[in-house]
């Protein structure tokens, strides 16, 4: 696969711990576990979708089988790191409960789980969107859960921990990842630009970071999007487009419009907006922002 063609989520996802963005706390008390020998056998970790879980359930298999480790970062040379980095390690399994939910999956995952590392390496299983799993699915990974081989770690992911049956959850060391601050989205993007060469307008890459809404992989397809569609110089109205988002001066009028009481008026722009291809949802943002931005004036602030 070439440089271009491969997403930008994918050429940049983070592969040190201090590249990790935002999750300041989880990666604090994992790296500590890590240095004191104190990792349990399974993890659950929770957050809105782009977060940096599986990032870092990939980080912890490279920590754990990392021949040359640094400050507590993976080496990122030897054969065990690089074949993480690559995709074809056979030490981490990840498998996909939104589309492998049944107990056969299960079951399966469980007989794979039983093969012992022929070089005594730690093997980790990530099992993503882990509350879709079925009940009888659940029951056979709780078995598993409560009965772990040695040199084994699990990792569950969800987005909607309050799914998961608490008897699985009471297994598992728990870590909350939070939505990432924009401006450290910001910084990201800003970073990953100039590696790629792409020239942006500050206020462009705000209004990515804006949309990706705390999430670091829908950032980046973002970016993608808007050199898709711009090319390697994205101004923030081409990042606009791209977002379906309104010329704000047009925004502006609609509230104008009801600051005057002109209810014709008002809805004549919203389908003139409509009509030349706005996202209806993101000109409700717009408006909200906009709105936010007039009361926090009027306060003072
Ligand atoms: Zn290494």
């Amino acid at each position: 696969m070439t440089g271009q063609a491969q997403s930008l989520y994918r050429k940049w996802r983070s592969q040190t711990f201090s590249d990790l963005v935002g999750q300041e706390a989880v990666i604090q008390t994992l790296r500590q576990a890590v240095a004191q020998a104190r990792l349990t056998h399974a993890y659950l970790f929770s957050g809105p979708r782009g977060t940096g879980k599986t990032s870092t359930a990939r980080l912890l298999a490279k920590m754990v089988n990392c021949t040359n480790p640094r400050d507590g970062e993976p080496c990122n040379t030897c054969l065990s790191c690089s074949e993480i980095t690559d995709g074809r390690s056979t030490d981490v399994f990840e498998i996909d409960a939104a589309s492998n939910r049944g107990i056969d999956e299960i079951r399966e995952l469980r007989d794979r789980v039983r093969v012992v590392s022929a070089i005594g390496r730690t093997r980790l299983f990530i099992i993503d969107e882990v509350h879709m799993l079925t009940t009888e699915a659940f029951n056979a990974l709780l078995k598993t859960l409560e009965e772990p081989p040695p040199n084994v770690l699990f990792v569950l992911a969800t987005t909607e921990a309050h799914k998961i049956p608490a008897t699985v959850i009471s297994r598992c060391q728990r870590f909350e990842f939070r939505r990432i601050a924009l401006r450290d989205i910001i910084a990201r993007l800003q970073y990953v630009s100039d590696q790629e060469g792409l020239r942006t307008e500050p206020h462009a890459l705000e209004l990515i970071a804006r949309a990706a809404q705390g999430g670091m992989r829908d950032a980046l397809s973002l970016l993608d999007q808007a050199r898709a569609f711009a090319g390697d110089a994205i101004s923030a109205e081409a990042a606009r487009s791209m977002l379906g988002m309104a010329d704000p001066a047009l925004v502006r009028g609609v509230i104008e419009f009801v600051a005057a009481g002109d209810t014709a008026g008002g809805l004549h722009r919203i389908n003139h907006l409509a009509q030349s291809g706005i996202d209806l949802r993101q000109l409700a943002n717009q408006l909200a922002e906009l709105w936010r931005q007039l009361m926090l004036t009027r306060a003072g602030a």
